[in-house]
């Protein structure tokens, strides 16, 4: 008798376990809450599905459990990822260290996915099923899911329900009830990449204007991480690859009622500490009696709305005489540009996060990602303790985890 198995969530995770589980003789039902699988797929790299990356590790990722992590992805990295796509039909390339499909449409991942689905025999897709309990039947040694009165049942079940980031794709946190009602305990689960709301009321003033800029951020805890990139400012806050990716850490530190200062160096390529960057900058800059104004002086230096804001913090007007200007001031607007303090109050929504931090601790799985709590329960994808930074991190985790999930939950004693 072949193993059935119940996959539960038909996103990247469910559907690479779904078919490694067909693979190795499994008979599969993936069961998706949506009327169609690969919602969020379809959105990812804006439209282009960054699939994964060559710079791979565990630190690349947010997790209690790195060691346990990178088992994982040794036994299935992006060589492993290529490879699997380009089996089932998708040819893949390397863009600044990200993976692409070359046809660069996320809707083709999402094709050989489901075609491959669909040449699958002992695959069943059942769309529009949303699964909300969950429960392991000891003696008879099967796993038992309910939708709405419809109950299920099945020798193993792999649990890939995603986390709760961008809800309106399907992933709207029933995945860690289900989780719970099996009696696993859950890491706090924050947004993460995404934008970043600060206390500074003068954020309308600059919102739109897009600069490369490093933010630097010092926790006692975790020390101190620099990320570079283009920030975006908008009238609420920070966005931006960089500030995606401190964001999970900042909303754990802003869990603890702790303060978050963050400092932004909008002249990331200069040299020396802010105060003797100044210093070298007035002497060698044009001297302020060549100028008229203030606001002509400081021409040039950085976006006209950015330099604008710098001129006010430090306590100047644009159009006031350069001559005769305090000269400290003109020294602040330079510490200024190298060194911005702004304070985050919090961060947007899950609504507008990429994906989850936190979830299921990877040490309540067995090394064959089952359950430690019900075995015969696998689990895969954002739903597990696992966020990846910007660039193709978390598809590969998906793939990754889904990939493991399928093999180990087809072996073995039924
Ligand atoms: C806008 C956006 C852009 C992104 N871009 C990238 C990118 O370029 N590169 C990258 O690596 N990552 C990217 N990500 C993150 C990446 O998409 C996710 O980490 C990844 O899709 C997670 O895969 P998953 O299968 O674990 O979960 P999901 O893709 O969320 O799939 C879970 C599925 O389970 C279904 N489901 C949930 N609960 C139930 C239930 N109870 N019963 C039945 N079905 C259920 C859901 O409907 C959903 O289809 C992006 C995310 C977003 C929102």
């Amino acid at each position: 008798m072949k193993k059935t198995i119940g996959v539960v969530g038909g996103g990247a995770a469910g559907m690479t376990a779904a078919i490694l589980a067909a693979r190795n003789g499994a008979y599969v039902t993936l069961l998706e809450g949506n009327d169609r699988v690969g919602k969020k797929l379809l959105s990812t790299g804006n439209g282009k599905c960054n699939l994964g990356n060559t710079d791979l590790g565990p630190e690349r990722y947010g997790t209690r459990s790195p060691g346990r992590l990178k088992v994982w992805l040794d036994q299935f990295d992006t060589e492993a990822t290529i490879d699997f796509f380009c089996a089932i039909g998708l040819l893949t390339k390397k863009k600044n260290g990200g993976l692409y499909p070359v046809s660069e449409q996320a809707s083709s991942v999402l094709d050989v996915l489901r075609f491959e689905m669909e040449r699958e025999e002992r695959i069943r897709v059942r769309t529009g099923c949303r699964v909300d309990r969950i429960r392991r039947d000891e003696e008879r040694n099967r796993i038992l899911l309910w939708s709405g009165s419809e109950v299920l049942s099945f020798d193993r079940v792999i649990l890939a329900c995603g986390g709760r980031a961008a809800p309106k794709t399907g992933s709207d946190g029933s995945g860690y009830r289900l989780a719970e009602m099996l009696g696993h305990s859950l890491v706090p689960v924050v947004p993460a990449l995404v934008q970043l709301k600060c206390r500074e009321d003068w954020f309308k003033s600059v919102a739109g204007v897009r600069a490369e800029a490093e933010i630097l951020l010092e926790d006692k805890e975790i020390g101190r991480i620099r990320e570079r990139g283009e920030l975006q400012l908008v009238d609420y806050g920070i966005s931006g690859i960089p500030v995606f990716q401190l964001s999970g850490r900042i909303n754990y530190i802003l869990r603890e009622k702790k303060e978050v200062t963050l400092k932004i160096d909008f002249l990331p390529d200069c040299k020396g500490r802010a105060e003797e960057f100044s210093e070298r900058l007035v002497r060698k800059r044009m001297p302020v009696e060549r100028c008229g104004t203030v606001e002509e002086y400081f021409t040039g230096v950085l976006n006209k709305k950015l330099m604008t804001l710098m001129m006010k913090l430090a306590g100047l007007r644009p159009s006031e005489p350069a001559y005769g200007a305090d000269p400290d001031k003109i020294r602040r607007v330079y510490e200024l540009c190298r060194c911005l303090e702004v304070h985050v109050t919090g961060s947007n929504s899950f609504e507008h996060a990429q994906v989850c931090a936190g979830g299921v601790p990877l040490d309540e799985l067995t090394e064959e990602l089952e359950s430690v709590k019900a075995p015969g329960v696998f689990f895969a994808g954002e739903l597990l303790d696992v966020d990846g930074r910007c660039g193709g991190y978390n598809l590969q985790w998906a793939w990754c985890s889904g990939y493991l999930a399928g093999v180990f939950a087809a072996e073995g004693e039924q």
